[in-house]
C-alpha cells in the first residue's frame, strides 16, 4: 500500500509526498517549495528519497535544490525541460519507468501546458499525477502547446479505469466548476459537484485529489467532444 500526503503551499499549489512502507521510500512530487515538504516528511519520519518533477515551471521544481541540499535525492524530470529545470539527475520521457520500492510509475507525455509536460502512472497502484495538465474540472493553460495535444491527453486521460485517483498540482475546482456549470448547465453530475465543492470551500478543505471516473462525468475538457471544442472552451476560461 501506498500513501499519499497533500501538501498545501504557496496560494493554491499542492506538492504530494508519495510513501512506501514496504521499502520506507518516499517520493516528493512537484515540490514548489523545500521547508514544509522537508517538514512534512519529518513529521511522519520519513526521508525524501526521491523527488519526480512533471514540468519546468517554478511552482513545481523551486524546492528541488534545498530538498537534495538536505536529503541527497535523486531528482526525475522530463527530458524534454532538463536544461530548463537544471536540478536533474535522471531524465524520462514517455514510457519510461520510475520505481518507490517495488511500485512502478510509467511516464506519460503529455505537453500542451509546457512542451515537454509529463505525468507519472501507478498503473497497479490506481495513482496517477498529472502536475498542471489535467485540474479537477478542468485542464491547463495552453502555454507551450495546442488544443490537439491538450485533446489527446485528456483522450488519454479518459482510457484509465475510473477508480484512478488524480494528483493534481492546484487548488482551482471552485474557478473550475463554475465556468463548468455554465458551459454544461444541464449536467446533473457537474452541478452537484459544484455545490459539494462550494461547500468544501467554504470550510477551507482542499477538493483534490480526484478520479477519473468523476472527471469523465464533470470536466468539461475531458468531455469536449473535438479539437475546436476544447480550443473554445480554453480559450473562454482563459478570458473569463
Ligand atoms: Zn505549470
Ligand atoms: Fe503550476
Amino acid at each position: 500500500m501506498l500513501e499519499v500526503v497533500r501538501i498545501p503551499v504557496l496560494n493554491d499549489n499542492y506538492v504530494w509526498l508519495l510513501h512506501d512502507a514496504i521499502s520506507g521510500e518516499t517520493v516528493a512530487v512537484d515540490p514548489a517549495v523545500a521547508e514544509p515538504v522537508l517538514e512534512a516528511a519529518a513529521a511522519r519520519g520519513w526521508t525524501i528519497g526521491q523527488i519526480w518533477n512533471t514540468h519546468w515551471h517554478g511552482d513545481h521544481v523551486g524546492g528541488n535544490a534545498a530538498i537534495k541540499a538536505a536529503t541527497g535525492c535523486v531528482i526525475t524530470g522530463p527530458a524534454a525541460e532538463a536544461e530548463k529545470i537544471g536540478t536533474l539527475d535522471r531524465t524520462v520521457g514517455e514510457g519510461d519507468t520510475v520505481r518507490i520500492g517495488d511500485h512502478v510509475a510509467t511516464v506519460m507525455a503529455v505537453p500542451a501546458h509546457t512542451a515537454g509536460h509529463i505525468a507519472y502512472h501507478l498503473a497497479d497502484d490506481q495513482i496517477l499525477f498529472v502536475g498542471d495538465t489535467l485540474f479537477a474540472m478542468g485542464c491547463g493553460r495552453l502555454f507551450e502547446g495546442t488544443a490537439a495535444q491538450m485533446f489527446a491527453n485528456m483522450a488519454r486521460f479518459a482510457t484509465l479505469p475510473d477508480d484512478t485517483i488524480v494528483y493534481c498540482a492546484h487548488e482551482y475546482t471552485l474557478s473550475n466548476g463554475r465556468f463548468a456549470l455554465g458551459v454544461e448547465p444541464g449536467n446533473a453530475a457537474l452541478a452537484a459537484r459544484v455545490a459539494t465543492v462550494e461547500a468544501a470551500r467554504a470550510r477551507g478543505e482542499a477538493t483534490v485529489p480526484t478520479s477519473i471516473g468523476i472527471e469523465r462525468e464533470t470536466n468539461i475538457f475531458m468531455r469536449a467532444r473535438d479539437v475546436a471544442q476544447l480550443a473554445e472552451r480554453r480559450a473562454a476560461k482563459d478570458a473569463a
